[in-house]
């Protein structure tokens, strides 16, 4: 299949925090790979912006390291690499205070698209919102886009919300989880409607039960402290496993408009039931012999951050009422997996003898390693052996069945150019956070008040017993993580 490649219109982007993690990791080698694809207009502009002063050429030598390690197959193709570094500059600008604003307005053009990515700490969005329209560098069409955490709790999202809005519309605000820029994640829309295969399935008629993991083998290693503040549930649970059930669970829009499929998902988060404590496992990563635990990494001998967590989650409206959507997420687990798992129900009467171990129809949808999509349906075994069953899967990996073209992107190369576009499909809405914060709030003050502990649970296993006895006691089980 060959790839199509439609340009976007000419911009300035400039990237606040452009000398860190985020900025050198994703958003430069994402911008250089759509540059060397030929997605990006020869009039585009990137503008790193941060607090170190430095010249312009001793930015873009940042910049070219930068690119020779995160992304150095491109950048053996030294003309491509200057092409894109042409495109840079640099000014340093201090969010809080003076420094910088004037240079930066004068180095924006009129006439072209305008974007502010605000890649630094959450504290200075606030700061970094107001200067851009206290010194008239925020134009009423120019976007904003800014990186999770998207507050703490509700109150902390609310005021920071606040504080974007006071200065930008909603229309102008991205807020990036990187989730919805995966492939898999938007194929979760086109696989529900734009096929008539699924939909009339789709609901608790068809549908026993839902799995939603993800699952990563590394530990909080190196970022530990920080990891220590949130847990599981607020880094994982509250933004991108939410995402992923709205997006399995949410009705169809009446159209493909931004604000129609987000206020489909606001309609999803807010039928979510109260989840009891009985329906919540949280769990911590322990060592044996007490050296790669998770209170080591996270630098707290005393700390009841869960590191794993499991919920059975109910939505109350028609279509799921009496389907579940079991989420589960952790570190230190068996494997790295992303999967939303769609358990059918048995057929209604039984004509062929009982399969041992028969799991039933499911439909698997894989968001890595290799992202696709699996379909495990029960066929006559093969051979004379009289009429016995055996399940096997209709498999399509993306990569195999699409080639070069699913060769995964970076999901910082797609929301990028989302917002160089205007599209803001693929970013959270305000009130969805502020949704998705009401309803996680009272599931952590609820064990927060109770002061109860995280169940141990082995590097490299599964989690804690407790999230498996989650579901043997509704008679499931979960799929096994591999
Ligand atoms: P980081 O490595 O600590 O970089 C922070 C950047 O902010 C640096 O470029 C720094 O410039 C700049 N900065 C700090 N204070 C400033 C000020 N007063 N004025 C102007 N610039 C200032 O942070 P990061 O890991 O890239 O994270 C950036 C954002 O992305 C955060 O909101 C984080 O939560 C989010 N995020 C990060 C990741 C990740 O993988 N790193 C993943 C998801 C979300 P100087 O170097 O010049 O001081």
């Amino acid at each position: 299949m060959v790839s199509r490649v439609i340009p976007v219109d000419p911009f300035d982007l400039v990237i606040f925090g452009a000398t860190g993690d985020l900025a050198r990791r994703k958003i430069l080698p994402g911008l250089f790979h759509r540059f060397a694809v030929g997605q990006m207009p020869a009039d585009a502009r990137i503008i790193g912006a941060a607090r170190s002063a430095m010249a312009e050429d001793a930015f873009r030598e940042q910049m070219r390291a930068t690119l020779t390690e995160f992304a150095p197959d491109l950048s053996t193709q030294t003309d491509v690499l200057d092409g894109f570094l042409a495109k840079i500059s640099y000014v340093c600008v201090d969010a809080t205070g003076e420094q910088g604003w004037t240079e930066l307005g004068e180095k924006l053009r009129n006439g072209v698209t305008r974007a502010f990515y605000l890649s630094v700490s959450p504290a200075l969005f606030g700061a970094l919102a107001a200067n851009l329209n206290a010194h008239g560098i925020a134009t009423p069409d120019s976007r904003l886009v800014v990186e999770k955490p998207f507050g703490h709790d509700l109150a902390s999202a609310k005021a920071l919300n606040a504080d974007l809005r006071h200065s930008f519309e909603e229309h102008q605000i991205y807020r990036i989880d990187h989730y919805l820029g995966k492939e898999t994640v938007q194929n979760l829309m086109a696989l529900r409607f734009a096929n008539s295969l699924w939909e009339p399935l789709w609901n608790s008629t068809h549908v026993d039960h839902v799995q939603i993991t993800v699952a990563e083998r590394l530990g909080v290693e190196g970022r530990g402290e920080y990891y220590d503040r949130s847990g599981a549930m607020r880094d994982m649970v509250q933004n991108h496993l939410m995402q992923l059930l709205c997006l399995t669970a949410m009705e169809p829009p009446s159209r493909l408009h931004p604000n129609a499929v987000r206020d489909e998902k606001v309609k999803v988060i807010e039928a979510l039931e109260p989840v009891p404590q009985a329906d919540i496992i949280r769990g911590q990563y322990r060592d044996r012999d007490g050296s790669g635990s998770y209170r080591d990494h996270a630098g707290d001998a005393k700390s009841n951050t869960e590191s794993f967590v499991a919920l059975k989650v109910n939505i109350g409206n028609w279509r799921w009422a009496g389907t579940p959507f079991y989420l589960r997420t952790g570190k230190k687990l068996r494997a790295r997996t992303s999967e939303i798992v769609v358990m059918f129900r048995d057929p209604p009467h039984m004509i062929f003898p009982k399969m041992e171990g028969r799991r039933g129809n499911a439909l698997i949808i894989r968001l890595q390693p290799d992202e696709g999509i699996t379909l495990r349906t029960t066929i006559k075994e093969p051979g004379p052996g009289g009429m016995r069953l055996a399940e096997v899967t209709l498999d399509m990996t993306f990569a195999d069945a699409l080639g070069e073209q699913a060769q995964a992107q970076d999901a910082y190369e797609r929301l990028i150019m989302d917002v160089i576009r205007g599209d803001q499909t693929l970013f959270m809405r305000g009130d969805e956070v502020e949704a998705a914060w009401a309803w996680a709030d009272p599931i952590i003050s609820g064990w927060e008040e109770a002061r109860l502990a995280p169940a141990p649970y082995d590097p490299g296993s599964s989690g804690p017993e407790d999230a498996l006895m989650l579901l043997h006691r509704d008679g499931r089980r979960w799929r096994e993580i591999d």
